[in-house]
């Protein structure tokens, strides 16, 4: 599933491709997403990309009149391809450039989103939303004073984008390995300083991916290229039985929020 650093690896890569260029049209080829595609984006002619930004997982796309919002789901991902090259099973949606090139999005299991909002400030999907973990809004003091009285386990606490957005899976269960946190502990029990070294890690975690995402760019700019998601060294994700890369105790495995959730017993407490 596409996660934050590779919504945010798209997000590059696409917007030196469409800001100050001309979206001449979208075609849908199938509006069935996780919910219907929105008509102002079938009906669009003629528009100048202003922005690409990004607020959690959703990729805003800036035009004069509105803003395209565009969430990748489990499966969706973007390529910058030339206008010619035939679409396959599952191309969706390409919005057709001026300059002879289509920014098209590709979907196997069809949960992801492209919506519509003339204002982001009344657009529903993006409300509640808490802050952005690598922003300056999102820091270990913040994390200490959210936990207090909180019974809610750790880890599905972290993944709780109200809290803050963007930390899945992966990300949680590595954040908390690298913080010495055992995942299962109640959030309340969490110490001072154990909060500021889990909002600093959280912040590495990701700006880690990110850059790595951004060696993919080529990749994903290829025609032929895979989207840019990458492989990265996991301490703990999916390793279940395996070595601690730390210690060499086993890796355990729990479901915890009907998550996958991995750890080391001799590395985290
Ligand atoms: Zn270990």
């Amino acid at each position: 599933m596409p996660e934050l650093p590779e919504v945010e690896t798209s997000r590059r890569g696409i917007e030196p491709h469409l800001v100050g260029n001309v979206i001449q049209y979208a075609v849908v080829r199938n509006s069935r997403l996780r919910w219907p595609v929105a008509e102002e984006i079938m009906k669009l002619s003629d528009q100048l990309v202003l922005s690409i930004q990004r607020r959690a997982k959703y990729l805003l796309v800036e035009l004069a009149k509105g803003w395209i919002i565009v969430h990748l789901g489990m499966s969706g991902s973007l390529r910058i391809l030339p206008e010619e090259r035939p679409a396959e099973k599952h191309d969706h949606v390409d919005l057709v450039m001026a300059d002879g090139k289509v920014l098209r999005y590709t979907d196997p299991r069809r949960f992801g989103a492209w919506l519509w909002s003339d204002d982001l400030e009344r657009c529903s999907v993006l409300a509640h939303l808490g802050p952005e973990p690598l922003s300056d809004d999102f820091h270990g003091s913040y994390l200490y004073a959210r936990s207090s009285k909180k019974k809610t386990l750790i880890k599905p606490w972290l993944m709780d984008n109200k809290l803050v957005v963007g930390v899945g899976n992966i990300y949680a269960n590595e954040a908390l390995f690298t913080a010495h946190i055992q995942p299962d502990r109640p959030a309340h029990t969490l110490t001072e300083r154990e909060a500021n070294l889990l909002a600093e890690t959280i912040k590495k975690v990701l700006q880690r991916s990110i850059e790595q995402g951004g060696t993919t760019l080529r990749d994903f700019l290829q025609s032929d290229g895979k989207p840019g998601y990458f492989a990265q060294e996991l301490f703990v994700y999916g390793r279940a039985g395996e070595p601690c890369r730390i210690c060499g105790e086993k890796i355990e495995s729990i479901k915890l929020g009907q998550r996958s959730t991995f750890f080391c017993r001799h590395c985290q407490y």
